[in-house]
């Protein structure tokens, strides 16, 4: 039998998972309308390549991931016409706006049937597969950690291949509150699963894989175990339930034994973790041909009648889902995306879903409060130094310290006892008697550090702007002066050389005048004694002439 190493910490709040897992996942159909985020992964944003007016079939993409970044295509989730371009409200803590592409669905629910409107071969053939076609066909159909990280699965499995994977965790741990959307995956679609394992295999060949279930969710293990018992190299492993053991580096430890370095990525430690769901999106992309366009969602709490699990299409408004699940009880007065621990508080229920979302909760606040105290609305008292907290960390902080150094706006302090390494679990919170809401200070501590860097970061890139734009008019000068002289020196050259060349050609012409004046003067002489020649000649003609007249006259008379 496989080690469990323990891990330090945790809590074990009431689980609510019962309420959910009755019925099975159910489809949550076509809403009216869906508003497409182009902010649901990490890194860039997608950037669309549809426009308003634009039809659009299931499975086309519609927005780009970026290249060269961080980023992940968006798909249709439905046929349709694009309406609009514009921002909405994301799910996201902040509850801020982002650019989203809102898709008017005619209810057809049509896949693209050419390469341009986005269909894809299915390649049931994985195992003779090129590991290349594999790892475009996971970047084509934008898969990303469905676990709640969202990073882009295309890059981390290049990652992954650039590094000997000696484990590959398959992460079925599920410990939040309320949430059964990977329980009853793997339920219900557990060959689907182990597909989508073999093909993550068959791209890092791992020595071993372990999936890793809490053992609060027998149908579970039994139903995956039965899947693997034929197939060489996966092994179900069943883990004591203790909140979070979902988070993988608890996760890593708990199999394995490992702790993964701060800072450092698991693959660097020879290990690649993945959620269940994306490891089923893995298989869908592969096996099928499609693309992410829907995803399993809990839709639970006392909010709603009939709490589910659906496969819900990205972009469906939250209202959507509560109405699939019965609609809203009187109880319905909060939503939480995500778990009671780590989930976030959304201000209404028109904002659509994401690929990010696990969990829809329409919870009353009195069960809110009792599932977190976070939530409280019961007074927070002084820290009273109890260490209830830092007992229940499973990072080994300490987070009544961090909580100090946070209060007194001492971000440096709060970073020296490693603020970065929380995972934002909530356990301590949990567990503080005084009620202070204390993973919010570290939420807000950690976005408070983020702003200040990425203003350094600027002011830096200023700086260097600046500092650049000194040196290159320096540099200019510089360049100018040394042009300027050389040109001065080449023109001092051309007058010594045009100076040497006059001294030597006044020579030249004196002695050619002397000649010229020579020549003429030889010339005029030999022209007067022509002339004088030719006179003396007509003089002695006119002479005989005279003489030859007088003569004849002579002769006459
Ligand atoms: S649990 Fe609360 S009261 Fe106790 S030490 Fe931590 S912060 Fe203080
Ligand atoms: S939220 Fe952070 S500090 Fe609190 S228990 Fe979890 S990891 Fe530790």
């Amino acid at each position: 039998m496989r080690k469990i190493w323990p891990i330090h910490g945790g809590v074990h709040p009431p689980f609510h998972k019962t309420e959910s897992t009755s019925r099975s996942i159910g489809d949550a159909g076509i809403p009216p309308q869906l508003i497409v985020s182009m902010h649901q992964h990490a890194g860039a944003p997608a950037e669309p390549i549809v426009h308003p007016g634009d039809y659009v079939y299931k499975g086309q993409i519609i927005a780009q991931a970026l290249k060269n970044r961080i980023s992940a295509n968006i798909h249709a989730p439905s046929s349709g016409i694009v309406a609009a371009i514009e921002e909405r409200t994301l799910p996201h803590p902040s509850n801020l706006a982002g650019e989203c592409i809102v898709i008017d669905t005619d209810h057809k629910d049509e896949w693209g049937k050419t390469a341009e409107t986005g269909k894809l071969e299915a390649i049931p053939d994985y195992k003779n597969a090129e590991p290349d076609l594999l790892m475009e066909r996971i970047q084509q159909t934008g898969i990303v950690g469905l676990g709640g990280a969202v990073f882009p699965t295309a890059v981390k499995m290049a990652g992954a291949r650039q590094n000997p994977i000696k484990t590959f965790i398959i992460n079925g741990a599920e410990c939040e509150p309320y949430i059964t959307c990977d329980d009853m995956l793997m339920r219900e679609r557990s060959a689907e699963i182990v597909k989508g394992i073999q093909i993550v295999q068959h791209l890092v060949k791992p020595d071993e894989c372990l999936i890793g279930i809490e053992d609060n969710k027998p149908e579970a293990i039994k139903t995956m175990s039965e899947a693997c018992k034929n197939v060489p190299g996966i092994e179900v492993v069943a883990i004591p339930t203790i909140y979070p053991s979902g988070d993988i580096k608890q996760l890593i430890k708990i199999l394995t034994g490992i702790e993964i370095p701060a800072g450092t990525r698991s693959v660097n430690s020879g290990i690649l973790g993945q959620n269940i769901g994306t490891v089923y999106s893995i298989y869908q992309a592969v096996v099928e041909g499609k693309p992410v366009v829907s995803r399993i969602t809990t839709v639970t709490g006392n909010g709603v009648q009939h709490p589910r699990n659906f496969e819900a299409l990205i972009g469906s408004p939250f209202a959507w889902l509560a109405e699939q699940a019965g609609g809203y009880t009187k109880m319905a007065e909060r939503l939480i995306m995500g778990g009671p621990m780590m989930g976030f508080a959304l201000k209404d229920d028109a904002i659509p879903i994401v690929k990010a979302t696990n969990c829809a909760l329409f919870i009353s606040s009195t069960s809110l409060h009792e599932s977190n105290s976070s939530y409280s609305d019961q007074p927070t008292m002084p820290c009273i130094r109890c260490s209830k907290c830092m007992d229940a960390c499973p990072v080994n902080l300490l987070p009544q310290q961090m909580y100090w150094h946070i209060r007194a706006k001492d971000m440096e302090k709060a970073q020296a006892h490693h603020l970065k390494d929380c995972i934002e679990c909530g356990c301590c919170s949990y567990v503080c008697p005084s009620h202070i809401p204390l993973v919010d200070y570290y939420r807000f501590a950690k976005a408070e550090i983020r702003d200040q860097q990425e203003a350094q970061k600027k002011a830096d890139l200023a700086r260097e702007r600046h500092e650049f734009l000194l040196y290159r008019k320096e540099r200019e000068k510089r360049e100018r002066e040394a042009k300027r002289a050389a040109h001065k020196a080449a023109l001092q050259k051309k007058k010594e050389a045009a100076a040497r060349a006059k001294a030597q050609g006044q020579t030249t012409n004196t002695d050619k005048s002397d000649d010229d004046k020579a020549d003429a003067i030889k010339a005029a002489v030999a022209r007067a004694q022509a002339k004088k020649l030719a006179r003396q000649q007509q003089n002695s003609a006119d002479k005989h002439s005279t003489s030859d007249q007088t003569s004849t006259e002579t002769a006459k008379e």
